[in-house]
């Protein structure tokens, strides 16, 4: 029954971290037999709607690799959707969980303070962009975090509306929902969701064909004929959207509509819990764009797997909600916090920004490579280690979808973890752990070539 002691079998090893061989390594077919009779147990006892992409059971992971209990090793190209930034099992981020969870797992932050949790807040204020005065609060979720900027935004303005953007994903929770645009499979039957969101034009160069100045003039234009500045609390946008497509604002957009919501005393809240910590190849991928939010959600990269994120801004804005308004049980856990506070480290001190870069020119190269002799690729596009290529039919840009889904499928079953993403679902993404070394990358995007070429459209 256990799935730990495939050691005894021969694999080399299951400890994970940077120790584990870095090798593509096939001993079964995907599923092999061992994560076969984990996913039935899984289907008899988790709810359906939990679903999953590789069908595996994963025992181990590190550098670039997970290893799987049939002792098949495969290639990272998902981090576990942009969480294990540093590396899975990251000697510091384990050396500061077992030393954290030894001293103390919990005391609640609102009961009894602890310097974690302190020490994570003035990292992210010193991080974050803007050089004003900032101040921090910690939750559990990227959704939590997403929810309590709206909730700061409202109590700041004194306003109720919010603007959120086609292609959005900001979560699964209620609010989230209502902000995220996509119905199938994040909202489809779940409503009725909440009230108060209005939805703008997205700057989407590959599709819209604008520039970014007239793409938000278009955007700012829906916002003030349908909802009105005087009404509207805050504009939240992800920089680079994750979930939607990896799709980047064409340049000048992003100002654009920071100005107005300056203009217009509006909360602007940058979403960075997939494009943030070092993913875009700076530290958060606003920096990228020349503008400047009030505040920035953080969560996915943040703890080096730990669940933990942030709202970070302006004081004065993070400072209207009276005390005790904010919070919940487990927000800034001290075993998250020690585990942030190993990764920003890491972050800081291991090159991470920059091998973020290096690995987003290595695949923009492989992947506009691919592009110029498969006329399917019919966009490439991303920053740093977050980069995508959108499947089309070539003869009209409508979005393959079943493409993209049988290639994904035929890389897992060949030991490469691809994920897919996108409105039209037409959408591979790359989010390899920062960890990866490029003869691993380069093979895992051999794989992604070879099951491309494999795949012939109908
Ligand atoms: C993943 C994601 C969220 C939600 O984060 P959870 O931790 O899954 O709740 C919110 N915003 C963006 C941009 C995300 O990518």
């Amino acid at each position: 029954m256990t799935t730990l002691d495939i050691a005894a079998d021969g694999a080399p090893s299951i400890s994970g971290g940077p120790a584990l061989a870095q090798e593509r390594r096939l001993v079964t077919a995907i599923p092999g037999p061992r994560s076969q009779e984990l996913l039935d147990r899984k289907a008899a006892a988790v709810a359906k709607g939990v679903g999953h992409t590789a069908p595996i059971a994963a025992v181990a992971a590190g550098g670039g690799v997970v290893l799987d209990a049939d002792g098949n090793s495969l290639i990272d190209l998902g981090s576990g959707i942009a969480v294990t930034s540093v590396g899975n099992a990251h000697p510091k981020v384990v050396e500061a969980v077992q030393r954290q969870a030894a001293q103390f797992t919990h005391t609640c932050f609102m009961v009894s303070p602890y310097e974690g949790y302190v020490a994570v807040a003035e990292a992210l204020n010193r991080l974050t962009p803007g050089d004003f005065e900032k101040k921090s609060a910690l939750f559990n979720s990227g959704a939590e975090a997403v929810e309590n900027a709206v909730k700061i935004a409202r109590k700041f303005t004194k306003r109720q509306a919010v603007v959120a953007f086609d292609h959005a994903y900001h979560g699964r929770t209620n609010l989230t929902m209502a902000l995220t645009a996509k119905s199938m499979p994040y909202k489809s039957g779940f409503g009725p969701f909440a009230s108060e969101v209005y939805r703008a034009p997205m700057s989407y160069p590959y599709r819209d064909g604008l520039t970014g100045p007239d793409a938000a003039a278009k955007a700012i234009s829906v916002i003030e004929k349908q909802v009105g500045a005087d009404n509207l609390a805050a504009v939240i946008i992800e920089p680079i959207q994750g979930e939607g497509g990896f799709i980047v604002p064409a340049a000048g957009f992003l100002p654009a509509i920071a100005d107005w919501c300056a203009a217009n005393g509006v909360v602007l809240i940058s979403d960075e819990v997939q494009s943030g910590f070092a993913r875009t190849g700076a530290m958060f991928a606003s920096e990228h764009f020349g503008f400047t939010p009030d505040l920035v959600t953080t969560a996915k990269g943040i703890a080096g797997g730990l669940p933990l994120a942030a709202v970070t801004g302006r004081a004065d804005i993070m400072d209207a909600a009276h005390a005790g308004g904010l919070g919940g049980t487990y927000g800034g856990n001290p075993i998250a916090c020690a585990a942030a506070l190993a990764s920003i480290d890491a972050f800081e001190t291991e090159g991470f920004v920059e091998r973020a870069a290096e690995l987003g020119a290595l695949m923009l190269s492989r992947l506009g490579a691919l592009q110029a002799e498969d006329p399917r690729v019919g966009d490439v596009r991303g920053l740093g280690a977050m980069i995508a290529i959108e499947l089309v039919d070539p003869a009209t840009q409508a979005p393959d979808a079943a493409l993209a889904g049988a290639v994904a499928r035929r890389c897992i079953a060949e030991g490469v973890i691809v994920l897919t993403c996108g409105t039209y679902g037409n959408v591979l993404r790359f989010l390899p752990p920062l960890s990866i070394g490029d003869a691993l990358l380069n093979e895992g995007l051999d794989v992604v070539a070879a099951a491309l070429a494999a795949e012939v459209s109908a």
